[in-house]
């Protein structure tokens, strides 16, 4: 029996170029938004209901002083048990496709509290429109209904985005981490066991992004 989709996010390969971000909004029709330089690369600042998929970047220095730079293309993580649904309790407003366990949102989202929407997910990903309803990555249900991948896998030219069956992706993200561990002994597979989207890291989650891992 099919386990749902996946979706790996190796950030070891990313290259900041953006391509997802781009690709996201181009087939998902979202309009750009107006942004300003504010001493960072990141661009957009935020998610928003118009920005399902953001690369982060994020700068500091390591223990051994050395400094780094990592990109973190942050989106919604599909979540195995997602608590957002259970705290709706609506399947009208968000509910799971069955085949490939993507979370959907609805417009129904409009009655629900919006906070408490937003503070039940341990990602920090949902945000609300200005028709006051909560919107989200879709992990491009309506491409994958149509045996495409997702647009935004589709778009990377690094390789450091791949989409499958998920139990095919959780093998990739076990060799992934393996390989990554010789180098990089805190590399993981975030929260792999219980999100979709698992991302890749070589450091410390926080290190990436404040919501990196629940
Ligand atoms: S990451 Fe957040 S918005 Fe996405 S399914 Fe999980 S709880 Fe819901
Ligand atoms: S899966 Fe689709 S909707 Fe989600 S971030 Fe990627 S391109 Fe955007």
């Amino acid at each position: 029996m099919s386990n749902g989709k996946s979706i790996l996010v190796d950030t070891s390969l990313c290259t900041a170029c953006r391509g997802c971000q781009v690709a996201c909004k181009q087939w998902n029709g979202l309009p750009g938004t107006k942004t300003k330089q504010i001493g960072t690369y990141q661009n957009p600042q935020d998610l928003s209901s118009d920005t399902y998929k953001i690369v982060r970047f994020a700068e500091g220095k390591k223990e051994n002083g050395k400094p780094y730079w990592y990109f973190f293309s942050d989106m919604c993580r599909h979540c195995v048990d997602p608590p957002c649904m259970e705290k709706a309790g609506d399947l009208s407003a968000i509910y799971r496709d069955k085949p490939t366990g993507a979370v959907i949102y609805t417009k129904v989202t409009k009655k629900l509290d919006p906070e408490e929407i937003i503070e039940s997910c341990p990602y920090n990903i949902p945000r609300m429109g200005k028709d006051g309803a909560l919107a989200k990555c879709t992990m491009c249900l309506d491409r994958q209904q149509a045996n495409m991948v997702p647009a935004c896998v589709q778009s990377c030219p690094t390789g450091a985005m791949v989409f499958g069956e998920r139990s095919a992706i959780l093998t990739e993200a076990k060799s992934r981490v393996e390989a990554l561990k010789g180098a990089y002994p805190k590399a993981q597979a975030i929260d792999a066991d219980s999100v979709r989207v698992i991302f890749i890291v070589s450091d410390d989650p926080r290190k990436y992004h404040e919501y990196a891992a629940s």
